[in-house]
């Protein structure tokens, strides 16, 4: 988020901005350790509105950004098996199609078909856009940063902020491991850490950490994954896999996760994902994982992001994205970038507000895997 507001903040002139960034390197945070998925299968038409316009720049993100990013548009299915689901997805492709998004309502048979050796007892339907697909978080935030820097935009990185100067209503500077910045513009783009930032400038942010993991198998045999790098994701117990390189890419939520900044990998949860995994790609049983990570999510009450003005003047947030914010960034870091420069993103931004919190609200983000 941190590197897509600082690029298109160049794009708009404003090059007089330093993007702060604590580790040695940019993306080790959530970015650096999600799953690559990148889908307009959202229920909330501001999230579905989000992925729009974010898709549209990755699919022509070298030839704007100048990087490349890996993007394999070979969709996202989704296998639906409980009734509950099946009619909140119904109206979630109204929705989607009405906003112009082409996605297929399929039978279990129509999914066998599209993934050779999936397993879809059980499954009633399945929803698939083949727009939908994977790229590659890091060649997206190394190629929005990149090409900040080359517009003149400074990058600190190994420089903690450690506090935000307020002055009357207004910010006036921040505090960093590297000294003090006088600034009268904050952005808060800190992922999971958002809260604790925005605690220094007097910001409630209702953004907790929630650890999930990711594994990595090898392939037990020549062609033993399906050819395509379509995602997968099972609605009912929220796995998914999808093929990386020649490797498969799987991981499911686990409900009893606690919040918490620990992203150590609770191997135990293997014997939880190992019958849904035998269920869904039997293969998978005969597979060794090679590798395994666990990361954060960065969760809001009801999933959706936190983009906007923030408390004092000068001050905004970006944060709060749910599980699936690397998608988003294109898009949320446009807008953000309008709202500072004080152009009119062309977007309503009601449902990204702080002070949606603090009314009832039914606009819950169902899609989170
Ligand atoms: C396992 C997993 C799978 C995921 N899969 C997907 C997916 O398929 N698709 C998708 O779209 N999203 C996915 N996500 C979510 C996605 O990774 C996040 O929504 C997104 O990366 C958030 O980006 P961010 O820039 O807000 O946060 P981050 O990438 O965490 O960046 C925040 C940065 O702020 C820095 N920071 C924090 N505090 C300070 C401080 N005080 N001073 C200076 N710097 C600070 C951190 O070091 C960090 O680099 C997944 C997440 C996980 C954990």
């Amino acid at each position: 988020m941190g590197a897509s507001v600082a690029y298109y903040l160049s794009r708009l002139g404003l090059t007089n901005v330093i993007l702060l960034e604590r580790e040695t390197q940019l993306g080790t945070g959530s970015t650096g350790r999600n799953a690559g998925g990148v889908r307009h299968q959202f229920s909330q038409p501001p999230n579905v509105q989000l992925s729009i316009e974010s898709i549209r720049l990755f699919e022509q993100f070298g030839e704007t950004v100048g990087a490349p990013i890996d993007f394999h548009q070979d969709g996202y299915l989704f296998l639906l098996s409980e009734r509950e689901h099946l009619q909140t997805f119904e109206r979630a492709v109204g929705m989607q199609r009405e906003l112009g998004v082409q996605v297929d309502w399929l039978s279990a048979g129509q999914a066998a078909k599209l993934v050779p050796g999936l397993g879809t007892d059980g499954v009633a339907a399945a929803t698939f856009c083949a727009r939908d697909g994977i790229c590659d978080p890091n060649g997206v935030t190394m190629g929005f940063a990149a090409a900040a820097r080359r517009a003149g935009i400074e990058i600190r990185r190994g420089c903690e902020v450690t506090g935000i100067r307020v002055e009357g209503s207004a910010v006036t500077g921040v505090e960093t491991s590297g000294g003090t910045i006088a600034t009268r513009t904050v952005v808060n783009a800190a992922g999971p850490w958002a809260a604790a930032v925005g605690e220094m400038a007097g910001v409630a942010l209702p953004v907790t950490p929630l650890r999930r993991h990711i594994f990595i198998a090898a392939p037990p045999a020549a062609d033993a994954w399906p050819a395509t790098r379509i995602m997968v994701i099972d609605f009912a117990s929220s796995f998914y896999f999808h093929r990386e390189g020649d490797n498969l890419l799987f991981g499911m939520g686990d409900p009893a996760e606690r919040a918490g900044f620990d992203i150590s990998v609770n191997w135990h949860i293997l014997d939880d994902i190992a019958p849904v995994a035998a269920r869904r790609l039997p293969v998978l049983a005969d597979a060794a994982i090679v590798k395994a990570w666990a990361g954060l999510y960065e969760m809001t009450p009801d999933a959706m992001p936190i983009i906007g003005r923030t408390g004092p003047d000068g001050m905004y947030t970006i944060a709060g994205f749910s599980g699936h914010g690397f998608q988003h960034s294109p898009a949320a870091g446009r807008i953000l970038s309008d709202l500072i420069a004080g152009r009119d993103p062309g977007f309503d931004l009601s449902p990204f507000s702080l002070e949606r919190f603090s009314r009832p609200s039914t606009a819950v983000e169902g899609g989170v895997v």
